[in-house]
Order: structure tokens, then C-alpha cells, then sequence
């Protein structure tokens, strides 16, 4: 049985800072988490049909992670992540920045 109230997806689409007993870890996606669905037998013929999207570039990255989108940066970024709701808000964004930060946060040096 899921907790519902543990699943990640609860907290990294929306708003507002992670609670501390997630883990820094256990961040996977740069937004949402699928990890128990790509296990789950189930779902093995939706898991055929997922591809690949654009890459977004180091650039963009970068300004991602600086959390000061233009328009340029939130029109490439809403065309490569299928017009991801963040992507085309700029109110939105810092999920998008905080979400990013949290998934390189323990490969890097970021604070
Ligand atoms: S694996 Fe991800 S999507 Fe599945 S219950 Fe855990 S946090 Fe939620």
C-alpha cells in the first residue's frame, strides 16, 4: 500500500520548500516520480510507449538552475518538456529551479 502523503510527486509539483525527511537522495526527475510505475507489471506497455524528449542545453541548465528565465529560455524549455506547465509560467519557475537544485545537489557543490 502507498502513503500518499509520502510520495514525492505530492511535494515537487508544487510550491514551497521539500519537508526534511526527504532525503536528498531521493530525488530522480525533475519533476514528479515514476519509479515504482516503471516497476510495476502493469504498466510494462506504458513504459514501451514513454521516449526520449530534447535535450535541454548546459545554457539553459544553467539558467534553470539561476532561477531568471526569459522568454527565449521559457519558450525552449515549454517546447522540449511538452509545455510543462512550470515551463510556461514564469511564476511558476522557481519549482522548476528548486526541483533542479535538489536533483544536482548531491553530484555538485551547489548550497
Ligand atoms: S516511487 Fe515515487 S511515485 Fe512511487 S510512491 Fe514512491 S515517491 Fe511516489
Amino acid at each position: 500500500m502507498i502513503d500518499a502523503g509520502k510520495c514525492l510527486p505530492l511535494y515537487n509539483e508544487i510550491e514551497g520548500r521539500f519537508p526534511e525527511w526527504i532525503g536528498a537522495d531521493a530525488h530522480n526527475a525533475l519533476m514528479g516520480c515514476m519509479k515504482c510505475q516503471l516497476n510495476c507489471p502493469a504498466n510494462q506497455e506504458a513504459v514501451r510507449l514513454t521516449g526520449k524528449l530534447e535535450d535541454v542545453t548546459e545554457e539553459e541548465t544553467e539558467k534553470i538552475l539561476k532561477g531568471a528565465p526569459n522568454k527565449k529560455l521559457l519558450d525552449s524549455l515549454s517546447r522540449k518538456l511538452r509545455e510543462f506547465y512550470p515551463t510556461q509560467s514564469k511564476d511558476a519557475f522557481p519549482i522548476l529551479t528548486r526541483n533542479l537544485r535538489a536533483l544536482l545537489k548531491p553530484k555538485t557543490d551547489l548550497p
